[in-house]
């Protein structure tokens, strides 16, 4: 039986945006825009981040964190614990820079991890540190090659065959702590720190959140046996 929390909705996705900084500078960013960018500072700290969680967050969400480079985030770990306290499902897509034996300390966690312009020796070092559910991405994907640049688009994972999720509420934080339903969403629902929790989820069909969905089922069972 689908689980629902206090304002009648099932489990909720959100996507959250930690830095806008990044070592890289990849040709074909999606976000090439904010990366780097002095015009999009961070604005968020990790506590800024659990208390708008505390809002409406309830164990067995998907929590996908990004960038820029996510493990540029101060108190990533931080973050990390509070998730796995709560029993969130959580993505972590990184280029690897930080990465390393902390990540063997979640396993709430499936960490996507892009090779971009990475030599192989240094993807190998990361690699160890790696789980059996994370996923690597050794090339750039067709399909973002192709996009333009500057036009946000995003990856959905392909290895695993669910054509549908079940997300009833989208939920996307931008570094600066804006929120909206999704990134390409126009509707503005305020900031992590006025936000009043309400549902909203902008495309049905949208290939990232089923991207997102498709990640998790890499965790294991005992996040999905009781709340799916
Ligand atoms: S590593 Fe990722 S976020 Fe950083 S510049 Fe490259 S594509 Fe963009």
């Amino acid at each position: 039986m689908e689980r629902t929390n206090n304002m009648g909705y099932g489990i909720t996705y959100f996507l959250i945006s930690l830095t806008n900084r990044c070592n890289k500078h990849c040709e074909y960013c999606v976000v090439k825009r904010w990366v780097n960018n002095l015009e999009f500072p961070d604005k968020m700290k990790t506590e800024d981040l659990i208390a708008f969680l505390k809002k409406e967050f309830q164990a067995g969400d998907v929590v996908e964190l990004t960038g820029g480079e996510p493990t540029l985030f101060l108190d990533l770990e931080m973050l990390l614990s509070w998730l796995k306290e709560h029993e969130a499902r959580v993505i972590l897509r990184t280029n690897g820079l930080h990465l390393s034996k902390w990540r063997g300390n979640y396993d709430n966690l499936v960490v996507v991890l892009a090779k971009h312009d990475s030599g192989d020796d240094y993807m190998n070092e990361r690699k160890k540190y790696l789980l059996p559910c994370d996923l690597v991405l050794d090339g750039i994907p067709e399909n973002i090659k192709q996009k333009k640049r500057f036009e946000p688009v995003f990856i959905a994972d392909e290895t695993s065959p669910l054509t549908s999720h079940p997300f009833k509420k989208t939920c996307f934080i931008s570094a600066d702590g804006k929120v909206k339903s999704m990134p390409c969403c126009s509707e503005d629902m305020g900031t992590v720190w006025d936000y009043t929790p309400r549902l909203y989820r902008c495309c049905k069909d949208c290939s990232h959140t089923l991207g997102a969905w498709n990640l998790v089922q890499r965790i294991g069972n005992q996040f999905f046996t009781q709340r799916t």
